[in-house]
């Protein structure tokens, strides 16, 4: 038997497997993870290493491979479950070990100290507090705000101000001037903000939040590890009740690790944090450097952190003794990487609590279909709140049919009921938003007439419209002349969906030609802080309406906003993939919280072609329920996930012809070693299985590389495991396959 091994962890080097050849005495004894010592080099220096595999073949001239020379005896290091957690990672998603390596050790680099800023608040507090009166006499909402901050934390890490309460510089430079604050300028420090622990006043749990809380810490107590899903709808609380278990958690001794979508970790959620913990949390985000991020793991390596806040990487904290992992919005798509290994955080949380010992607290307004299923079954225990801490209303929602607009003779992308709360808005001079739903907009044809949306025969999902005048389905390839007539109603008012941003914007200032209006999609934001600006602009209350594609509805609140308005709720539930409904579903129930998070109570308004479809008639009554009782279904008929599972083989390269060849052989080999050389057939074991595909997956296409994709369906997913482990084997024996990209998407998203 032989071992690979790495001898240095640093991430440069991650590269450099060694293989080492396992002396009898030690078989049996080793697994991924564990540290060996290993003679290196000419001298056979011995070398710290960890196991990263182990294999009955050796790729290497038998004579020159040398033997581990020991297994020190050494409690389990934080490198160990790492480096295990990367095999498991491997296993359950594919691709190379080396990659798994690189997704979960830390990063280190060298690199320049970079200057950093902070804000000084100069005045007493008394002083501040006129200011702050006297700034929001004026109508200065931003100096206003900025101002509220400072009475709260006299000094404010630049970026935070910036980023996450959409301050803008002018701003900045204006309060200095007037002696309010300073601008001071420091090398690296290593804590974004120091803060100590201050405490608010006492705060009364609600029942809700009290139950959970409770039963939290009996089992944490009583050495019960579980995974806990908490379906709150937002505002209930769910915050509060994180923090509760962070601390006992913490008292206890051990560390915590919350997984927040980059976007929603607004400035107010990191200040909670920071007060209820003081520096012992840590933030980190995509616009730290690698150095920063790097510094921040090796504080929590060594103990001087006990709460580490951030997206999914962060789940990869080396925290000596991890005590609970916590995953807010756990719905949201962003927890499933994109690279190699395409791991989804929250069943990788659950490995690495499981083998840490650790619990899992899963929290959102709208499940995941996974999580919701999962806790049905028993496999997590499942806390419903259903109530808003502080008792705002939910807002009041009006479904039109945009079908009846159009024989009413309202050919406007602008519903009558529409316009007139948006009228009425304006001369109140409450603000709103109009949302474009356009994830993942994959160019379906509909019939604007009937609401008919042509389908997949086969799959059950909407086909997608392509240049040369074809559709075609996602899943299995299967294709048919763009229609001409609704096959349903006949009706000739049939085509794909165009409508973007830059058009609504140009109707919305037409129709009110005195109201301000600013937009949020791609175009105004691809330069650096745009994104940012057009924010502050809105939240200063510059514009009356903001008008903007899904960007605009995730994690920003805006308290003067008091309408919202979806202008086609079904771009986004026919993207031609078998979660448009959940999207469509999340993606609502999102926009509609966006209206009335203030005082003032909140109006919505979802515009569809289809009112009837489950999706859109359960999001408009904020009934999570029905919608979950009607999605599962589907899933359920049609063989999708989490009903069963999905395998995407995703095959990529630049010769096209080579790749068609390439995808042929792929099909018929999986279809051999899946015994469904009959398409759709029972295995031995009598499970069914189905290989789908190839097809285009959306765009066939990109830089001159194309793109192919086959899909398995199989009840089981250690099944296609085991077809990812073939496949491997088979592209690495036959020739051509080098020419291609190969990589394998579990359950994809
Ligand atoms: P969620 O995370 O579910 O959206 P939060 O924890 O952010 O909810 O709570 C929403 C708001 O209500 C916050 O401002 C929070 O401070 C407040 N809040 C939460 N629980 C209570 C409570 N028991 N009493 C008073 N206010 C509360
Ligand atoms: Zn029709
Ligand atoms: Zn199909």
């Amino acid at each position: 038997m032989f071992a690979d091994v790495i001898v240095d962890i640093q991430h440069e080097k991650l590269d450099k497997i060694f293989q080492y050849r396992i002396p009898e005495e030690m078989e049996g004894r080793l697994e991924p993870g564990m540290e060996v010592l290993v003679p290196f080099g000419k001298g056979n220096r011995l070398l710290k290493g960890y196991v990263t595999g182990i294999s009955e073949t050796c790729g290497y001239d038998l004579s020159r491979v040398k033997d581990i020379a020991d297994i020190p005896e050494k409690g389990m290091e934080i490198e160990t479950r790492l480096i295990s957690l990367a095999a498991w990672m491997k296993e359950h998603y594919g691709g190379t070990m080396i990659q798994a390596l690189k997704t979960v050790l830390p990063v280190r680099q060298k690199e320049n100290a970079r200057v950093k800023k902070r804000l000084r608040l100069l005045l007493d507090e008394e002083t501040g507090k006129r200011q702050l009166h006297y700034y929001l006499e004026k109508n200065q909402k931003a100096r206003a705000r900025l101002m509220a901050a400072l009475l709260d934390d006299h000094l404010l890490e630049y970026e935070l101000v910036t980023k996450k309460l959409n301050i803008t510089m002018p701003v900045i430079r204006a309060l200095e001037e007037q002696g309010v604050l300073a601008l001071e300028t420091e090398q690296v420090f290593r804590t974004p903000v120091r803060q100590t622990p201050r405490e608010e006043g006492h705060i009364t749990y609600t029942e809700e939040q009290r139950r959970i809380i409770d039963r939290f810490r009996a089992d944490y107590e009583n050495g019960r590890r579980e995974t806990y899903l908490i379906h709150g709808v937002t505002g209930s609380g769910k915050t509060e009740v994180y923090m509760e278990m962070i601390r006992t958690v913490v008292e206890a001794g051990r560390q915590a690790i919350v997984l927040i979508p980059e976007i929603a970790l607004t400035y107010q959620t990191v200040m909670r944090f920071y007060r209820r913990f003081g520096d012992r949390v840590s933030i980190m985000n995509s616009r730290l450097s690698a150095g920063e991020r790097y510094d921040q793991m090796m504080r929590a390596r060594a103990g001087e952190v006990d709460v580490m806040i951030g997206p999914r990487s962060a789940l990869f904290t080396p925290f000596p003794d991890l005590g609970l992992v916590v995953i807010d919005e756990e719905h949201e798509p962003t927890y499933k990487s994109e690279q190699t290994p395409r791991y989804h955080a929250r069943e990788t949380a659950i490995q690495r609590a499981r083998a840490e010992g650790a619990s899992v607290v899963l929290g959102s307004a709208t499940p995941s279909m996974e999580a919701m299923y999962r806790a049905r079954r028993g496999d997590y225990v499942l806390f419903e709140m259903k109530n808003r801490s502080r008792m705002q209303e939910m807002a009041q929602v009006y479904t039109v049919d945009m079908r009846e607009e159009l024989r009413n003779g309202n050919r406007s992308i602008i519903s009558g009921k529409l316009r007139d709360l948006m009228d009425d808005r304006l001369r109140k001079k409450e603000q709103m938003m109009l949302f474009l739903n356009r994830r993942g907009y994959a160019g379906f044809l509909s019939c604007r007439e009937c609401g008919h949306v042509i389908k997949c025969p086969h799959c059950s999902v909407s086909l997608s419209v392509h240049r040369d005048g074809k559709m075609r389905c996602h899943y299995c390839g299967y294709e048919q002349p763009k229609a001409t007539v609704c096959p349903e109603c006949g009706s000739r008012y049939i085509g794909e969906f165009r409508a973007g941003t830059q058009q609504i914007e140009d109707i919305v200032k037409e129709l009110f030609p005195r109201a301000e209006v600013l937009r949020m999609d791609m175009d105004t934001t691809r330069q650096k802080d745009s994104h940012e600006k057009i924010l502050s602009a809105f939240a200063n209350e510059e514009a009356d309406i903001l008008v903007g594609t899904q960007m605009i509805v995730k994690g920003h609140d805006f308290p003067n906003v008091t309408l919202v308005g979806v202008l086609a709720a079904d771009m986004s539930l026919y993207t031609g993939d078998y979660r448009s409904g959940e999207r469509t579903f999340q993606l609502l129930t999102q926009a509609v919280g966006r209206a009335g998070r203030g005082e003032k109570p909140g109006e919505a308004v979802i515009q569809t072609y289809d009112p009837s479809h489950y999706a859109v008639e359960t999001a408009a009554a904020q009934d999570y329920e029905a919608f979950y009782a009607e999605e599962i279904r589907y899933r359920e008929l049609m063989g999708y996930p989490p009903a069963e599972h999905l395998l995407a083989v995703l095959v990529s390269g630049e010769e096209e012809a080579l790749l068609e060849k390439g995808c042929g052989y792929l099909k018929a080999y999986i279809a051999r070693v899946t015994g469904t050389a009959a398409g759709r057939a029972q295995t031995a074991t009598g499970a069914r299985t189905e290989v789908i595909g190839p097809a285009s997956p959306g765009i066939d296409k990109i830089k001159d590389v194309y793109h192919r994709v086959i899909y398995i369906k199989a009840p089981d997913y250690g099944f296609l495991v085991k077809v990812k482990d073939r496949v491997e084997q088979y592209i690495r024996i036959n020739p051509g396959f080098d020419r291609m990209r190969i990589q394998f998407d579990f359950d994809p998203m």
